[in-house]
């Protein structure tokens, strides 16, 4: 199955120069879906993680099915000022802005195999500050899995020494 066919892209959201690729279109044809949480799962099945991230919001889409796939817990990473217990901070830059993320403090267990999934990497900035809580808290960050690399915007660069796997390259 083809899954970039399925990709809407949207130009100029969400500001001028954006090329935004949309996901809705994936996701709510059943093969896509499924055939995306294989893509994205395939390579973790033996690798003993313990449990998988999702930055939201997509990354809670794809990371929990993957989670779920794999036999690993889910653990949300989110925006400030979302999460009800006590949390701690990243902040960094987007594509287009800047902003912060948070994980609960007590969520991963100190050497606990970690898995981060989100839909899109693009610049590696939202990525990168995800991958530092992990750190922050004690896992092992195992990996990185998205959907989507936008290559033109070197994102992996931000993430070196990391095992970083994309289902689909632009
Ligand atoms: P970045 O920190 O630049 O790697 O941006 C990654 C985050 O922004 C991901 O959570 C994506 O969902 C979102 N994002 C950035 N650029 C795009 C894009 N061109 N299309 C869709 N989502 C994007």
């Amino acid at each position: 199955m083809d899954l970039k066919q399925h990709i809407r892209s949207v130009p100029d959201f969400p500001k001028a120069g954006i090329l935004f690729y949309d996901i809705t279109t994936l996701l709510r044809d059943p093969m896509g879906f499924k055939t995306t949480i294989d893509s994205m799962s395939t390579p973790y099945l033996d690798q003993g993680i313990d449990v998988v991230i999702g930055i939201e919001s997509r990354g809670f889409i794809l990371g929990g099915a993957v989670a779920q796939r794999i036999g690993a817990g889910f653990i949300p990473i989110r925006k400030p000022g979302k999460l009800p217990a006590k949390a701690i901070k990243e902040s960094y830059d987007l594509e287009y802005g800047k902003d912060a993320l948070e994980i609960h403090e007590d969520a991963i267990e100190k050497g606990q195999r970690v898995l981060i999934v989100d839909d899109v990497l693009a610049t590696g900035g939202t990525a990168a500050a995800a991958s530092q809580l992990v750190k922050t808290l004690g896992g092992e960050l195992h990996g990185l899995a998205f959907l989507i690399e936008l290559l033109f915007l070197k994102g992996s660069a931000k993430l070196q020494g990391e095992n970083v796997y994309s289902v689909l390259k632009y």
